[in-house]
């Protein structure tokens, strides 16, 4: 026997010791354990035979078909959202000749941003920021008046979930159907079914990988690459990870996602408060809740008969009648399901409806509060999305079609010309975001008689020519006289000027000349 072998036996029997110990344990206890040694009256909380597994199995939620004003709406949402998300790419928009006439492309390629009038450049990227900075706010702003509204209709995960439970309904049938079909063995009709479904939502996950890619380069172009099977290898590659990603997602995950892996439901907690509107249960009304037969009494009961039709049309598959709940996504399926009974049993709709904590409260003292839309925080969030807005607005506004840029250098910081004056080395870059080529005027201000060279660029009053929607750098000179630099200080501030020949405009960018100092 190795000593590794040694070792794990005498674990072993450690192991069954430990677990033969209990009934002696407890027959010993307060006693001593050796001679000296108290026997401590201790009991392991996390045992091994108590312990429990960390993971549980998922228990499948079949959604109930329901009818009413708020699964209209879903429909609704999801028809536009989808339309907007499949047709985009297809939208055209005229930039003249020479640029890519998608109205929203990113076209990574060129490093540029395209959304309908507007060409975002890379150096541009912090409009990205702000947009993603305003989409945080007014989502902030939308959780403090309805909840998680956005999560209830327009998130993608639940526009994708419903679209994957609609065509799941197509192929299976309503809820019953589909549990039957569920517990049923193997059959030729299960496998058509199921197998049906499944290549269903593998098509639609292609089809939304697809429509994401053509974002990412003229979609007519790329269709047509797509179908000769000459498409880049990355265009094959990212519609296999999003129709995979859609798959698993919206088909099998469902509401999982959102459950367990997506942060919002966590950290919207801190953006309700007892005026924003939540779908919630009255529990004042519906209690004691129990059937109720024909023509019996409503008096000294509630208004609640149990049926459970607003737990069978929950995707999150919970029950509203707990109270709010980190899984509800606010959908109010559940509404639209108990506005159905509550209209068939003859008492007033709206036992589960949309309503704020505050009102709830009055409600139950038989009193009303109206919706306060202006509260702090509503205010705050409102205030902040439209200072970023108008932040946004001004930048859009002042967005230049040239841009320049002076780096100078760095070593060495100035050098002594053979007729004593002093000379200093930039590397200019210019960015001309025109569709036509541009010659520009370099000239200095704010130096005593400083002169300007340009390498490669001959002449007294040298023209730089940029190509149109084109970078160029180029290598420049300064030099100060020396009688003039010696009157300067060890860093002098200095304006480039750039002068379009064409239209006049200026533009201009300050920087420093370095010099030995008076
Ligand atoms: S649908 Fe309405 S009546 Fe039926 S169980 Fe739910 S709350 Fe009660
Ligand atoms: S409890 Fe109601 S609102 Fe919440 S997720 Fe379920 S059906 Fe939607």
């Amino acid at each position: 026997m190795s000593c590794c072998d040694a070792f794990y036996a005498r674990a072993l029997a450690l192991e069954y010791a430990m677990n033969e110990m209990p009934a002696a344990a407890t027959a010993s206890l307060g006693q001593e354990a050796a001679p000296g040694i108290q026997r401590l009256d201790v009991r392991p909380v996390n045992a091994k035979e108590e312990r429990q597994s960390l993971y549980a199995a998922r228990e499948p939620v079949y959604p109930k078909l329901v009818h009413g004003k708020f699964r209209r709406i879903k429909w609704i949402i999801m028809i536009v959202t989808l339309g907007i998300y499949y047709g985009l790419p297809w939208l055209r928009w005229d930039r003249g000749p020479t640029l890519p006439n998608q109205a929203v492309l990113l076209d990574f390629a060129h490093q540029r941003l395209y959304f309908f009038g507007l060409e975002i450049w890379a150096q541009e990227f912090y409009y990205i920021t702000g947009l993603l900075i305003l989409s945080a706010l007014a989502l902030f702003l939308v959780t403090a008046l309805a909840g998680r509204v956005w999560c209830g209709y327009t998130c993608p995960q639940t526009v994708w979930t419903d679209l994957m439970i609609m065509v799941e309904r197509l192929w299976q049938g309503d809820r019953n159907a589909r549990i039957k079909l569920a517990k049923s063995p193997w059959s030729i009709n299960k496998l058509w079914r199921v197998g049906g479904t499944h290549l269903s939502w593998i098509l639609i996950g292609i089809l939304t990988g697809g429509a994401l890619v053509f974002y990412f380069r003229d979609a007519p172009t790329l269709l047509s690459e797509f179908w000769r099977f000459d498409a880049p290898a990355i265009a094959y590659i990212f519609l296999a990870i999003f129709a995979a990603t859609t798959y698993i997602l919206g088909g099998l995950m469902r509401e999982q996602l959102c459950t367990y892996m997506c942060p919002w439901p966590r950290i919207q907690g801190a953006m309700f408060d007892a005026d924003s509107f939540l779908v919630t249960y009255r529990g004042f009304r519906g209690e004691p809740r129990g059937p109720h037969k024909k023509n019996e009494s409503w008096e000294g009961r509630g208004d609640c008969i149990d049926c459970r039709q607003c737990v069978a049309v929950c995707p999150a598959g919970i029950d509203i009648r707990d109270g709010a709940q980190l899984e509800c996504i606010q959908c109010a399926l559940c509404v639209d399901a108990c506005d159905e009974i509550m209209t068939k049993v003859g008492r007033p709709p709206k036992l589960i409806a949309y309503d704020t904590f505050r009102n709830l409260q009055a409600e139950k003292q038989g009193d009303r509060v109206p919706f306060r839309l202006i509260r702090p925080r509503t205010m705050l969030y409102a205030g902040l999305f439209a200072i970023v807005s108008c932040l946004m607005l001004f930048g859009l506004s002042r967005k230049t079609v040239l841009e320049m840029n002076a780096v100078p250098d760095r070593n060495p910081l100035f050098v002594q010309t053979q007729d004593g004056g002093i000379r200093n080395g930039f590397t200019i870059r210019l960015l001309n975001k025109r569709q036509e080529a541009r010659t520009f005027a370099l000239s200095v201000a704010g130096l005593p008689e400083a002169r300007i060279s340009i390498v490669g660029i001959e002449g007294n009053n040298p023209l730089i020519e940029v190509k149109p929607d084109d970078v160029r750098s180029v290598k420049v000179y300064v030099t100060v006289p020396h009688d003039k630099a010696m009157t300067l200080p060890a860093s002098a501030r200095m304006t480039f000027i750039l002068r379009d020949s064409g239209d006049g405009t200026e533009t201009k960018r300050d920087s420093n000349f370095r010099g030995p100092g008076q």
